[in-house]
């Protein structure tokens, strides 16, 4: 649960240190807008998965399920910046499938706190296989990481990929290249 008052005394000294007067106009009401929109951005910790995945319907064809261009926003727990981009999901169900929605729920929960890129990826497939059980997982998130790219640190536009594969993905080249064509992004796995 956010404290939001602590939030707020934090922005406020934030502000000071940076030789700012959290006092003038457009930045008197800074401090507890801020406050109030760190509730809201770590929302995740108050949620779980389960909250998401627990409803499953029966499903006879246990074939590949893919779950493309989910977007998300996060914010890297290095500078509190945040990250954000599109996760892609596949899984191989085992009797039991969820809403494709739910999908996009579930990567709500792990991107709506302090991450980094490469735990919030394998938590939504860890999560994955602990809810819904499926024969297998596979995950790619590709994000730009303000923290990098607005201190130049790398060009603007520039992403991070991370892959995560659980179950029958790991170690089948096969399913893994069915993933990356199904994506459309064969070539780049390649590369
Ligand atoms: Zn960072």
């Amino acid at each position: 649960m956010v404290d939001e008052g602590k939030v707020k005394e934090a922005v406020k000294l934030l502000l000071e240190g940076i030789g700012e007067d959290p006092e003038r106009e457009g930045l008197k009401d800074t401090p507890d807008r801020i406050a109030r929109m760190y509730t809201e951005l770590m929302a995740g910790y108050e949620d779980h998965p389960s909250n998401h995945l627990s409803r499953t319907f029966a499903a006879e064809n246990n074939e590949i399920v893919l779950e493309k261009d989910i977007v998300f926003y996060s914010m890297c727990e290095h500078h509190m910046m945040p990250f954000f981009g599109k996760a892609h999901i596949a899984y191989i169900p085992n009797g039991k499938v969820v809403g494709l929605s739910k999908l996009a729920r579930c990567v709500e929960t792990y991107a709506r706190r302090l991450q980094i890129q490469e735990k919030m990826t394998a938590q939504i497939a860890d999560a994955m296989m602990e809810e819904l059980n499926p024969q297998g997982v596979m995950i790619l998130v590709e994000a730009e990481h303000l923290c990098m790219t607005a201190r130049g640190v790398k060009k603007p536009g520039s992403k991070t990929t991370t892959v995560v594969t659980r179950g029958v993905f790991q170690d089948n080249e096969r399913l893994q290249d069915l993933f990356f064509k199904l994506l459309n992004r064969k070539e780049e796995a390649e590369e």
